[in-house]
């Protein structure tokens, strides 16, 4: 899979995505990740990339020509990657939309500040605009970084099949509780039937947990 992020600040991109699961991927070459620096593709002398907003009205807007040039460089190189705009007034993104996400071969996101984007970017570049939450971010980078760790960790060769397919979501049910070592802590037990090695029983007990927690939180909501 490979990751396009345009953004003004490629730091944030290369610290998280050059880490832990994101980085073992890079390295056995099932992911490959660019980070393209948006004032690169600024205006002038100065490299601007932002402007005040027509109308009037506080904060500064990103203006759509660094916008487009950032993504026309991509399409240069021979790539033609689904791209997704990060912004708070988006679809919010959900497990399910990881998992869709996980399937395609390129992506490119697109990383707003500011105020965000000039509408024209909005309308007549992005294939998808995702929010990862009903709260306003100063950037888009954290959210971008959200997304494409649950799209990598889920995409072919990243992690084994094993380790994602009972998470929480992933069969509309949250995940069932699980205890590690040692058996018994500060008066807490583990439940004897984990530790009993019954298999049938700890299948049936994880689907009933799954159940309760799922039922539980739909009512928290
Ligand atoms: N003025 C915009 C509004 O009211 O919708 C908010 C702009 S926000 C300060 C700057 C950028 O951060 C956005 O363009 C977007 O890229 C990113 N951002 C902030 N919150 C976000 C969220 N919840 N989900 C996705 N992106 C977000």
């Amino acid at each position: 899979m490979k990751i396009f992020v345009i953004t003004l600040f490629p730091e944030i991109a290369r610290l998280y995505l050059n880490t832990s699961i994101m980085k073992k991927a890079q390295e056995k070459g099932v992911l490959f990740f660019s980070a393209i620096p948006l004032r690169d593709f600024g205006i002038g002398k100065h490299r601007q990339v932002d402007d005040r907003p027509y109308g009037g009205g506080p904060g500064m807007l990103l203006r759509p020509e660094p916008v487009f040039a950032a993504v026309d460089s991509i399409l240069q190189m021979g790539e033609n990657p689904h791209k997704i705009l990060l912004s708070p007034q988006g679809k919010t993104f959900k497990q399910e939309d990881a998992a869709r996400l996980s399937k395609k071969s390129s992506l490119l996101f697109i990383c707003g500040h500011y105020e965000g984007f000039d509408e024209r970017v909005r309308t007549s570049l992005a294939d998808e605009e995702i929010s990862i939450g009903d709260y306003i971010l100063t950037g888009g980078e954290l959210p971008a970084m959200v997304v494409i760790d649950a799209v990598v960790r889920l995409a072919e060769g990243v992690l084994p099949k094993e380790s994602t397919a009972e998470e929480s979501f992933s069969h509309n049910l949250l995940e069932y509780p699980q205890y590690t070592r040692p058996p018994e802590f500060r008066d807490m037990r583990v439940p004897d039937l984990l530790l009993n090695g019954n298999h049938e029983e700890i299948r049936k007990w994880r689907k009933q947990k799954a159940l309760e927690r799922t039922i539980n939180r739909s009512s928290d909501c």
